[in-house]
């Protein structure tokens, strides 16, 4: 097995090449050249699995230039029970006969990307002693809130990194800077860029292909990578996840091993929802993978229609996560399903740099619709829902999850698809708590109170250890810099 890119048939990586990459030279996405299977037998051997066995058993499918002794330790180290609040990591709660929701969110940042970026740390440091010559790997990332605090979280002490994030002075919300510039670790720095996120982000791409500071970390036996979710070593955690769930329905008699079931994944960058399909190519029975956005509407308009279309406004809504325009991890579906077409995804690329849209034919349209449908919820189904199912089942639940639950209940309606359905939960509703209160009790009850204290006086439901000690920590990091002295702070801060 290997690894290559959905803009050039011709490349082949290691699991561990294209990890420390992130990306592959000419600007695709790796992919494997081909899926491992699971079988039903495998399905059934899973059900008693732990977690983390589970990881560990899909993981070995993937990467397969790594030893089992290094993929045994990575998933030891990463989900560790101090880190994770629940003992089942991902548990999944059933709400009514068709309805079951995976709670990703029991990690030290209380949002799913910590599934993959617990982990993912660990895997590039095995990584960069196979392929990088136990070079030194820095990582940096410019973030809008939750991928920065995950992904210092995950790489925190871990040996042989070093990690940058740079935030937007003004772009992020109070909670999300102090999570950053409260952060711990003798590896992490934090600092906020005078701008909004797009200086942030590509200050930190200009730095990215800069050949002169390439050099510098060359001489100084170090490299750059990154943490965003176009990086293999993020997509692979998350496979996981869509076999332990399915099996957990299994070990709670609401479906037999080999039932389809369906899954609903509030998207942005079509990460999350990829893994699911990944799952299903692997063998995992799935009947449909339901896309659930929020205003910011175009996958919905793109798995309808065949044209995606970035020519449209951009709204802030109370679902930031999915506050996105350009659906990076949609090029590795495109290429999929297309037979491996990598001319046909360079045009769209191409076409979508040059003039922010790009067509589908009806062939490719149909294979993704054989497994995907898409719907979107309004500001106001997000808060009605969260209000509605709090009331009739007592189950709390943040924005990006609600927005999910929409979709699926109009999918429902619509359909009558009785399948039993998995709809993924991304953040704890403490991490977006002034909405979720507001959405259950009116904002004009909520005003001049802590959220977090209205939630937890009508939910029982207790406040995360890392958000309720947030106040107590100390703030370690208050530099800001102008976007165009970040290569400087960066060259200080490395000592090159
Ligand atoms: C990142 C994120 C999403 C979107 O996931 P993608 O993999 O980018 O589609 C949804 N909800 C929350 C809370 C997130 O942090």
């Amino acid at each position: 097995m290997y690894y290559t890119s959905t803009r050039n048939n011709s490349v082949k990586l290691t699991a561990s090449q294209a990890i420390i990459k992130g990306i592959s030279d000419e600007g695709g996405l790796t992919v494997p050249n081909d899926f491992p299977t699971v079988t039903i037998q495998d399905i059934s051997r899973m059900v008693n699995f732990s977690y983390k066995e589970t990881a560990k058993f899909i993981l070995k499918k993937f990467l397969d230039d790594f030893s089992e002794d290094d993929i045994d330790e990575c998933v030891e180290s990463a989900y560790k029970s101090e880190k994770f609040s629940s003992p089942d990591i991902a548990p999944v709660v059933n709400i009514d006969e068709f309805r079951n929701i995976l709670e990703l969110w029991h990690g030290p940042t209380c949002a799913f990307k910590d599934m993959a970026l617990q982990l993912l740390p660990h895997l590039m440091k095995v990584a960069a002693k196979k392929s990088a010559n136990g070079k030194k790997i820095i990582i940096l990332v410019a973030t809008s809130g939750d991928t920065g605090k995950a992904a210092l979280e995950g790489f925190k002490d871990v040996e042989n990194t070093q990690i940058f994030v740079f935030y937007p002075e003004k772009g992020v919300s109070d909670i999300q800077k102090l999570q950053m510039q409260t952060q711990e670790g003798n590896n992490v720095s934090v600092a906020a860029v005078r701008g909004n996120f797009d200086d942030a982000q590509s200050a930190v791409k200009v730095i990215f292909t800069d050949q002169e500071i390439k050099n510098k970390l060359k001489l100084h036996n170090m490299l750059f990578s990154s943490a965003n979710s176009i990086n293999w070593g993020r997509l692979v955690p998350q496979i996981v996840y869509y076999f332990s769930s399915y099996c957990s329905l299994v070990s709670k008699g609401i479906i037999q091993v080999g039932e389809k079931v369906n899954f609903t994944v509030p998207t942005g960058n079509f990460g999350n929802i990829l893994a699911a399909f990944f799952a299903e190519t692997m063998g995992l029975p799935v009947n449909k993978l339901i896309c659930a956005s929020n205003s910011n509407n175009i996958l919905t308009d793109f798995l309808t229609t065949g044209v995606y279309d970035i020519n449209r406004e951009f709204y802030t809504t109370t679902s930031p996560s999915m506050d996105i325009l350009i659906s990076s991890n949609l090029e590795r579906l495109l290429y999929c399903l297309s037979d491996r077409d990598e001319i046909l995804v360079n045009k769209l690329m191409k076409d979508l740099s040059a003039t922010g849209i790009y067509t589908i034919n009806d062939n490719l349209l149909n294979k993704i619709q054989r497994c995907f449908c898409a719907g979107w919820a309004s500001e106001k189904n997000v808060a009605d829902t969260i209000k509605k199912y709090f009331e009739k089942y007592g189950y709390l639940m943040d924005t990006h999850t609600a927005a999910a639950v929409y979709v699926y209940d109009e999918y429902r309606n619509k359909t009558n698809d009785d399948t039993p359905t998995i709809i993924d939960s991304t953040a704890s509703p403490y991490k977006f708590a002034g909405d979720v209160a507001s959405a259950i009790l009116g904002s004009e009850n909520v005003k001049n109170r802590d959220p977090k204290e209205v939630l937890n006086e009508i939910s029982k439901m207790p406040v995360p250890s890392p958000i309720s000690n947030l106040g107590k920590k100390n703030i370690r990091f208050k530099n800001t810099c102008e976007k165009d002295n970040i290569m400087d702070f960066l060259e200080t801060q490395l000592g090159i």
